[in-house]
C-alpha cells in the first residue's frame, strides 16, 4: 500500500494587492493547477495606491482605495485559485520629487524588520509552506514596500524554524526553499529573447517583438 504523498504549499509574499496579479500570477496558476496549495501573502492593504486607469480616476474610487482594492483582491482570488492572508501593515506610496518626501509615519517600511516579520512568521507555522517567494534586495522595482517585503521575508525564513524566535506564534517550521522571483537576471532575459525569437504568432506567423504578442 502506497502513502498518499502531502500536498506540497507553495507561499508567495507580494507587497500590495495587484502584485499577486502584475508579479508571478501564471506561475501561481500553473502550480495551483497542478495540485498544489498556494498561498498568496499581501503585505499592505495597497492604501496610497495611484489609479493609472484614466477612467477609474473619479473621487469615488480614490476615496475608497481600500474597499476597492479589497474587492480586487477577492476577484484574483477566485482567478488565481490560491488561498490569500493580509499581514495588515499600511502601504508607503512611492515617493516622488527630488528630493524625495520622508515616508509616511506608521508606513510599513518604517516598520522594524522584526516587528514587520511576526505575522509573517505566524503565517508560515500556520500554512507549513515547503517553498517561500519573495522579491529580490531591491525589491524588483525600488518600491520602498517591495524592499521590505524581501526583508520580512528573509527574517521570517530564517526565523519561523527556530523555537527560540517569536515565541507564541505557533509550532516551528522550515520551509524547504526561498525564492527570489523579481529579479533581472542574464537568464530571465535570455529566456524572454528566446522565447519571442523562437515562438511563432499565434496564427502560425514568424514571431514578432514580445509587445507585439501582448505578453
Ligand atoms: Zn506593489
Amino acid at each position: 500500500m502506497s502513502e498518499t504523498p502531502e500536498t506540497l504549499r507553495l507561499m508567495a509574499v507580494h507587497a500590495h494587492p495587484d502584485d499577486e496579479s502584475s508579479k508571478g500570477a501564471a506561475t501561481t496558476s500553473r502550480y495551483v493547477a497542478e495540485g498544489v496549495d498556494v498561498m498568496v501573502v499581501t503585505c499592505t492593504g495597497g492604501e496610497r495606491g495611484s489609479v493609472l486607469n484614466p477612467k477609474l480616476d473619479r473621487p469615488e474610487i480614490v476615496e475608497n482605495m481600500s474597499e476597492i482594492r479589497r474587492a480586487e483582491m477577492d476577484r484574483a482570488r477566485e482567478i488565481l485559485g490560491v488561498r490569500q492572508a493580509w499581514l495588515g501593515f499600511v502601504d508607503s506610496g512611492l515617493p516622488e520629487g527630488d528630493p524625495l518626501p520622508p515616508l509616511p509615519e506608521g508606513c510599513f517600511a518604517l516598520v522594524d524588520a522584526q516587528t514587520g516579520a511576526e505575522p509573517l512568521v505566524r503565517l508560515i507555522r500556520e500554512f507549513r509552506p515547503h517553498v517561500v517567494t519573495t522579491y529580490d534586495e531591491n525589491g524588483g522595482y525600488p518600491h520602498p514596500d517591495h524592499i521590505m517585503c524581501h526583508t520580512v521575508s528573509v527574517v521570517a525564513f530564517d526565523a519561523a524554524g527556530d523555537p527560540d524566535r517569536f515565541p507564541g506564534t505557533g509550532e516551528p517550521w522550515q520551509p524547504l526553499k526561498l525564492y527570489y522571483h523579481m529579479g533581472f537576471s542574464k537568464e530571465r532575459i535570455t529566456a524572454l529573447h528566446e522565447a519571442r525569437v523562437l515562438v511563432p504568432g499565434p496564427d502560425g506567423s514568424p514571431a514578432r517583438g514580445v509587445a507585439d504578442r501582448g505578453l
